[in-house]
């Protein structure tokens, strides 16, 4: 199937094929017709699957086709966030770079009087959160009787955050004949309820059941600094004979030094991200499968469009900051009644993170007390942490393992865990050199070996995350 296929503007596959994208995904297959038809929408599709050129290209195409010299948006996409904001902005402005369109984008925590001038100056699609929305309604700055196509992203989320009320206060506000289109990831009673009141005789498309996947992970985190993560992670992959492990990164940088932190370490791995060749990330895809290395480092971005699910483990070297993208990461593992294990290690710098993905997943994800492991040595003055190698203990071969080859076992055995330059080369039960917590009574004693599924010690984590609502 092609983006022509579906009846889009040569405009638009044109920006289309700019960005790289060769043909639809399944939720764009199957919203773009409806909504170029006038159908209101009902869409379960979460952030990844490419919902939001589902939305924006037809949008687009409506706009451009209906003449209009009007200051007044003439289509309003509200979202929970302000970065959800920014990027949808940004996707509109991507996707529409060929058409004469103007886009705007609304969200609280900036000064609002440069809104307020922009919107005097006019604009065709208006992104939006609602709080801030509203605030500029109540000013008499935005005219909202011109909408004709209303797009409420991520509903769900939207409740969760206590934007209910606001949300009917928005749809108030519109003219009564438009189009509209409603996604969300789950779809709870109050989801339904609102589709009902807001969608007229929609199309109902449901994309992938996530969710479901999600609830049979094992997901568990360890509260640990930064410059312990890859000791602890090379830890529990070694110690729980993890044998297939996708680990997620923030950066493309960050994927690249793991992965030679981890070979350093004995574990066979290989990184994907955006600056690899296409190529080399299929090749480093297909050595994972055959199970030739047993890491998989990759960034965001990089492991989308991969086929690679039903895996075992999961780590989050770092928290996302889209907590969407959180599901989306653990969503690889634990499909189809598989077990599969989610690990997150988090610092203290990302307890916020961690907060907002409880907040999305409607529940806290357990905290697991940390093993015992050999600590990286403190930092050196003036050095990098990267840099802070055990050379004195590595094995002799630490070039990096090429796809297809596998480690000699030299590298399993004791060597790789070299003693800590550090008085202690380890950490003992309930010491805290790196933050983490004492071991609370009753829990394993630590000499235990982890189960195959992670061998997680759970306590319970902190209550339901706080609701709240920002501007
Ligand atoms: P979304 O679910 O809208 O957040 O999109 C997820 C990611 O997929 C974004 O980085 C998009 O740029 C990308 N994307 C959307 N549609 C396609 C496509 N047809 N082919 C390749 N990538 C896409």
């Amino acid at each position: 199937m092609s983006f022509e296929s579906l009846g889009l503007l040569p405009e638009l596959t044109r920006a289309l094929a700019d960005r790289g994208y060769v043909e639809p995904t399944p939720v764009q297959a199957r919203v773009i017709p409806e909504i170029l038809a006038g159908r209101d929408i009902l869409a379960g599709a979460q952030t990844g699957t490419g919902k939001t050129a589902g939305f924006t290209l037809p949008i687009l195409q409506e706009l451009h086709s209906l003449a209009n010299h009007a200051k007044a948006p003439r289509a309003l996409i509200l979202v929970p966030t302000r970065e959800l904001a920014a990027q949808v902005a940004e996707s509109v402005k991507s996707y529409g770079k060929y058409l004469h369109l103007r886009t705007l984008v609304l969200f609280g925590g900036v000064s609002i009087n440069p809104q307020t001038d922009a919107l005097r100056r006019g604009c065709d699609i208006l992104v939006a959160t609602p709080g801030r929305l509203l605030d500029h309604a109540q000013q008499g700055n935005v005219d909202l009787s011109k909408v004709a196509i209303f797009v409420l992203d991520e509903a769900d989320r939207m409740l969760d955050m206590g934007f209910i009320a606001d949300i009917r206060r928005v749809i108030k506000k519109l003219p009564s004949k438009r189009q509209n289109l409603m996604f969300s990831a789950t779809y709870s009673e109050d989801i339904r309820g609102l589709a009902q009141s807001l969608l007229r005789n929609p199309a109902e498309i449901e994309i992938a059941r996530r969710n479901a996947a999600v609830e049979s992970v094992d997901q568990v985190v360890y509260k640990v600094s930064k410059d312990q993560k890859r000791a602890l992670l090379s830890h529990l992959i070694q110690e729980g004979t993890w044998n297939q492990v996708l680990i997620f990164t923030r950066t493309k940088h960050g994927a690249n030094r793991l992965m030679k932190q981890l070979e350093q370490d004995g574990i066979e791995a290989a990184a994907i991200h955006g600056n690899k060749s296409q190529n080399a990330r299929t090749q480093a895809l297909a050595a994972f499968k055959q199970f030739k290395i047993r890491a998989l480092v990759a960034t965001e971005v990089a492991s989308r469009g991969l086929d690679i699910k039903e895996l075992p483990h999961v780590v989050n070297y770092e928290l996302p900051n889209v907590p969407e993208d959180y599901v989306h990461r653990i969503g690889r593992t634990g499909r189809a009644g598989a077990s599969g294990s989610a690990v997150s290690l988090v610092s203290s710098d990302e307890s916020g993170l961690l907060k907002d993905i409880e907040r999305l997943l409607r529940k806290s994800i357990p905290v697991a007390t940390v093993p015992v492991f050999k600590q990286a040595p403190p930092p050196a003055a003036n050095t990098e942490p990267e840099r802070r190698s055990f050379s004195g203990n590595r094995s002799q071969d630490s070039r990096p393992a090429r796809s297809g080859e596998r480690r000699p076992s030299s590298h399993q055995g004791a060597k790789r865990h070299p003693t800590s330059r550090s008085g202690s080369p380890f950490q003992s039960r309930g010491e805290s050199s790196s933050g983490q917590r004492p071991q609370s009574p009753g829990q394993r004693p630590s000499g235990q070996r982890p189960s195959r599924t992670g061998g997680h010690q759970r306590r319970s984590g902190p209550s339901q995350a706080p609701r709240g609502r920002s501007r």
